[in-house]
C-alpha cells in the first residue's frame, strides 16, 4: 500500500475531458447547483452516507468542516477529497466569529486549517463563518489568510431538529441555476438531512450539475499540483501522461474535480488502476 499523503491532482483536466467524448452529452448547459455540508466531519456515517448518495449520481459538493471534527476523523477528510469534492473552513471550534479579536479569528482559522493539512488536505481557499456570522474584519481576515467567504442562498433549515424532512424537500425545489444550497453532515443525527437529499436527488439530480464552490477548489480548475519524492510539480498531464507518472510516485493523493457523471465515469477508471497499483 502506497502512503497516501503527497499528491493533490486538483481537477479532472483535459486529460478526462477527452475521455469524457464516449459518453453520453455533457450536461453543460443544465442550471448549476453547489451542494454545501457544514459541521462535519460526521460522529456516525453521515458523511459515508452522503458521499455514496453523491457519488451515485456524479455530483460534486463543498463540505465546510471544523478543525475539531477534522481532527476526530482525518480518515473522513481524507474520503471526502478522495471522492472529488471540496473543502472549507467552517473555524475550528464553531465560533461566533463577529466580534471576535483578528488574532482570535486567525486562530480558529488556522487551527481548522492545520487539522485540514494534518489529515492530508489541501490549502482552503474558502471559508464559511458559523451562523453565518459575518462581518468586514472576518471577511479580511479571511482574505489575508487568502481564503473568500461563502454563504449560501437556499436554507434547508436542516439545522433546526423541529424541522421534518418534508421541508427540508421543500427548501430543495426551491433550488435554481447558481444555488447553494446550506445542509449538515455534522456532528451527528443529520439523517433527515441525508434521507431529503435522496428523496430529492432520485426526482431531479436530472435536471443540474452537481458542482463544488469554485472559490474552495485550490489551484484552479486546470491545473495540477503534485509532490513527487518532496519535491514538487506544478504541472498539466494529459490523458496518456497519468499512467506514466503515477507511475513515478512513490506516494500520492489525488483529486479529480468530475463536472459531470461522464467524467464521474472516466476518473472511477482512474481509481481502478491506481487500485490495481496498491496491491
Ligand atoms: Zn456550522
Amino acid at each position: 500500500m502506497y502512503n497516501l499523503t503527497k499528491f493533490i491532482l486538483a481537477s479532472a483536466c483535459g486529460c478526462l475531458l477527452a475521455t469524457s467524448a464516449v459518453f453520453a452529452e455533457p450536461l453543460a448547459d443544465r442550471p448549476v447547483v453547489y451542494l454545501t455540508f457544514d459541521d462535519g466531519p460526521s460522529a456516525d456515517d453521515v458523511t459515508e452516507r452522503l458521499l455514496d448518495l453523491l457519488a451515485g449520481y456524479g455530483a460534486k459538493a463543498t463540505f465546510f468542516v471544523t478543525g475539531q471534527r477534522a481532527r476526530k476523523a482525518p480518515e473522513k477528510i481524507s474520503a471526502i477529497l478522495y471522492a472529488g469534492h471540496a473543502l472549507g473552513n467552517h473555524t475550528h471550534s464553531h465560533a461566533v466569529l463577529t466580534g471576535e479579536s483578528e488574532s482570535g479569528i486567525e486562530s480558529e482559522f488556522r487551527r481548522a486549517g492545520q487539522a485540514v493539512a494534518d489529515a492530508g488536505g489541501p490549502p482552503l481557499t474558502c471559508f464559511r463563518a458559523p451562523f453565518g456570522a459575518v462581518d468586514s474584519v472576518v471577511k479580511r481576515v479571511g482574505s489575508s489568510m487568502g481564503m473568500t467567504s461563502v454563504n449560501w442562498s437556499v436554507d434547508t433549515r436542516d439545522w433546526d431538529s423541529r424541522v421534518h424532512g418534508y421541508r427540508i424537500l421543500e427548501s430543495l425545489n426551491r433550488i435554481k441555476d447558481g444555488s447553494i444550497v446550506l445542509m449538515h453532515d455534522g456532528p451527528q443525527k443529520r439523517e433527515k438531512t441525508a434521507a431529503a437529499l435522496a428523496d430529492w436527488l432520485a426526482t431531479h439530480a436530472h435536471l443540474y450539475q452537481f458542482k463544488a464552490l469554485p472559490q474552495c477548489i485550490p489551484y484552479g480548475t486546470s491545473e495540477v499540483f503534485a509532490v513527487v519524492d518532496d519535491q514538487e510539480m506544478d504541472v498539466q498531464l494529459e490523458e496518456e501522461d497519468i499512467p506514466s507518472l503515477l507511475n513515478k510516485l512513490r506516494s500520492y493523493r489525488f483529486t479529480f474535480q468530475a463536472d459531470s457523471p461522464e467524467q464521474a465515469r472516466a476518473t472511477s477508471t482512474y481509481r481502478e488502476h491506481l487500485a490495481s497499483r496498491n496491491h
